[in-house]
């Protein structure tokens, strides 16, 4: 008699070997073991082209489907993730590393499905701008034709929903390139999504920085969704240059959150603690320096200790496990060397920062470190992992100064017992989100991108849909 894990073990098996090429490919490794995953598909310059051809090809048909067709798609797509979840995230944790439970693997093929749904859901009626005797002004929104969407290794498969949701909805089609680090979540992915669309509406290329630059620069590719660095970003800006192609970028943030004095220490640590560590830092729009005013700041640290303590790190299949492993070796490598900096220049570890040396893996200790000046490369540079600064503050003035002291501003936040008070601060911060005792909640409904070097353009909600649209007027 077949049990409950034979299922689960001949589904997850069933998922990888349809994307595993016949023969070839790149090894790809758990970072929590170094054992093998699978196999990804290195694609060319040639099937590059492939995939473009196709994809434009099959967006006039696509985009003349009414919207509530469209939609459809998108609802039965939600419906065979879920089908798949738990070898989707089975897979998700492997490649990733991030653990199932807690809000992780299952979190994020749950909040694809979520996605896909909310995204259908929206309408995006013609806009009447003008209706009087003089005449009348419309604004509708055209499809665009093939959307590029280029992403990271940190949220493979909820950043692609984000980026493929709302170029389909708008009746584009997509040709992906997910992060040479997280091939398979994101073909796996999209197996199970075109189980459910037409023919070469969704294409996954799968290969290096070269078919990214490929994609970018494209002139079939008529918008680029990017997230990921800044630096790839404004390379991503000068190769798309030539054909003007439009573009969103979700680019590096490094948010700052405020703890004003008022605050209640015990009763903010555990949002603290997830602001700053959920999916072991690597998170854009994390917590990432954290602002403590003096006359709390002994009380905040400590209850932050207390958090960090109680939550397991490990691997990912591991059910007890909230926090998992850097994802790759670079990363780890730079979350080692800013702590190490900190540490050398007389900034106080509170708990962590001294990985445990010869275990498999990329795993780094959950680290808190205190008395840390503004300009110390671990405040200052964007860490992605597993390690938090605490700054100490005097002044209101003072520390709004520091948080808006970077080039980048994706969010940030202000954590107070007083709303009104909290409301006040966040208005003179430069981000594109500000969160009050809460950092990095998002929101299908809610537009989400980011200031000054974070990046251009939304994403989510009806502001969303309406930058994967040519806006198009009609007046008579
Ligand atoms: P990355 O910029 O190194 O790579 C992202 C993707 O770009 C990969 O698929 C890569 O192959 C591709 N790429 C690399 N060079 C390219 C080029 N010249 N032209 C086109 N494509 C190219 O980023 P990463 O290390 O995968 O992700 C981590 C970064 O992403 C962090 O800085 C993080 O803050 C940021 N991020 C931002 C958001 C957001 O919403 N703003 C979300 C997640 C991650």
């Amino acid at each position: 008699m077949q049990t409950e894990q034979d299922t689960r073990l001949a589904a997850y098996a069933e998922l990888l070997a349809a994307i595993e090429p016949a023969g070839g490919g790149r090894d790809i490794k758990d970072p929590a073991t170094g054992e093998v995953v699978g196999r990804a598909p290195e694609h060319s310059a040639q099937d590059l082209e492939a995939a473009v051809a196709a994809a434009r090809a099959a967006q006039p048909a696509w985009g003349r489907l009414s919207h509530a067709e469209r939609t459809e798609y998108l609802n039965r797509a939600a419906d065979a993730i879920e089908h798949s979840a738990e070898a989707l995230a089975e897979l998700l944790s492997r490649e990733q590393g991030k653990p199932l439970n807690g809000p992780n693997a299952r979190f994020e093929v749950g909040a694809c499905a979520a996605w896909l749904r909310a995204t259908a859901s929206f309408e995006l009626e013609p806009e009447v701008l003008v209706d009087d005797e003089g005449g009348r002004a419309e604004l509708h929104y055209r499809p665009l034709g093939v959307v590029g969407a280029i992403g990271p290794w940190n949220w493979p498969m909820m950043i692609s929903v984000w980026q493929l949701a709302p170029s389909l909805r708008m009746g584009n089609t997509v040709v992906m390139k997910p992060s040479e680090y997280t091939p398979l979540s994101v073909l796996a992915l999209a197996k199970v999504i075109n189980q459910v669309l037409p023919a070469d509406v969704l294409h996954v290329v799968s290969g290096g920085r070269d078919v990214g630059e490929g994609l970018a620069s494209h002139p079939d590719i008529d918008k680029v969704m990017f997230t990921g660095s800044t630096a790839t970003g404004k390379a991503i800006i000068r190769s798309s240059a030539d054909t003007v192609k439009r573009l969103t970028l979700e680019l590096g943030g490094n948010d700052a959150g405020i703890v004003l004095p008022d605050a209640d220490p015990k009763a903010i640590a555990e949002g603290l603690f997830w602001g700053a560590f959920i999916n072991t830092g690597q998170t854009c729009a994390a917590l990432k320096r954290l602002y403590v005013h003096e006359d709390l700041y002994d009380q905040v640290c400590e209850a932050l200790v207390d958090v960090a303590k109680q939550m397991p790190m490990g691997v990912g299949l591991d059910e007890q496990n909230v926090l998992g492993p850097l994802q790759n070796k670079a990363q780890y490598d730079i979350v080692a060397d800013l702590v190490q900096a900190a540490k050398d220049s007389g900034a106080r570890v509170l708990t962590g920062g001294d990985p445990e040396a010869g275990q498999p893996g990329y795993f780094y200790p959950t680290t808190l470190v205190a008395d840390i000046d503004n300009d110390n490369p671990l405040v200052a540079r964007e860490q992605f992992g597993p390690a938090l600064p605490i700054v100490k503050y005097s002044s209101l003035d003072e520390v709004v100064e520091m948080a808006n002291g970077l080039e980048v501003g994706l969010g940030a936040s202000v954590w107070s017992s007083d709303p009104a008070k909290a409301r006040e601060v966040a208005a003179r911060i430069e981000a594109g989100t500000v969160w009050i005792n809460k950092h990095g909640a998002i929101d299908p409904r809610v537009p989400f991108g980011g200031a000054k070097g974070s990046g251009y353009g939304l994403e989510f909600g009806a502001e969303g849909l309406k930058h994967l649209g040519q806006p198009q007027v009609i007046s008579y």
